[in-house]
C-alpha cells in the first residue's frame, strides 16, 4: 500500500516506506505480551516452557515480520486531519476508519488494549539483532490506546493513565 486518499479530509497520504510519521504498527497487548516473552533455543526453535529455560535466546527482532505477523496489523495516521486508518491484516485493505473528536467521551477501561510504535521506532526495532525478550527494555511503546468499534482513546502514558485524545469511528468512503 503505498497511497491512501484520507475518507475523512479527501487528501491523498503517500507512504513509500521511510519513516515519517505516517504508519504505525499497533499490537493487542496479549499478543505483544506473548512476542516479548517468546526464547529459543540453540537451533531458533520456539521454546515452550518460557522463561523457565536459560538461554541461549537466539531469537532476533529482526525476524518478527516473518514470526509473528498476525499478531499485528499496520495504521496510517493522516498528515493532514490525524484520521486514523486502520488496515486488516494483509496491509491492503482499510477495516476501519477513525476520525480526532473534541468531546470529552469516558474510557471504556475494559476493551481492548493496544501498544504502537510509530515507523520510526518500528524500525529500530525491526532492524535489530536483539532477542524480543529485550525489546521493552530498550526500545520505548510509542503510544498505549484503548479501543472499541466505536471509539480509540489516546493514553498519556500508560494504561492506567489518562485519556489525552478521543477518536471516533467514522463511515468509510466508497472507493
Ligand atoms: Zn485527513
Amino acid at each position: 500500500m503505498a497511497g491512501l486518499k484520507c475518507s475523512y479530509c479527501g487528501e491523498s497520504i503517500r507512504y513509500h516506506g521511510t519513516p515519517n510519521g505516517i504508519e504505525h504498527t499497533v499490537f493487542p497487548v496479549k499478543n505483544w505480551e506473548k512476542l516479548v516473552s517468546t526464547v529459543y533455543d540453540a537451533n531458533n526453535e520456539r521454546m515452550h516452557e518460557e522463561w523457565n529455560v536459560p538461554g541461549p535466546y537466539l531469537y532476533r527482532a529482526d525476524t518478527i515480520w516473518e514470526d509473528f505477523e498476525d499478531d499485528y496489523f499496520e495504521v496510517w495516521i493522516c498528515p493532514h486531519c490525524g484520521t486514523v486508518a486502520v488496515f486488516d491484516n494483509s496491509g491492503i485493505h482499510v477495516r476501519a476508519v477513525y476520525t480526532p473528536i473534541k468531546d470529552v467521551v469516558e474510557i471504556n477501561r475494559y476493551a481492548e488494549k493496544y501498544v504502537v510504535f510509530s515507523d520510526y521506532e518500528w524500525e529500530k526495532i525491526a532492524d535489530s539483532s536483539i532477542p524480543v525478550s529485550e525489546i521493552p527494555t530498550k526500545f520505548k511503546i510509542s503510544y498505549h490506546i484503548i479501543a472499541n468499534d466505536d471509539y480509540i482513546w489516546l493514553l498519556s502514558s500508560d494504561f492506567e493513565s489518562d485519556c489525552c485524545k478521543v477518536y471516533k469511528r467514522i463511515a468509510i468512503a466508497a472507493e
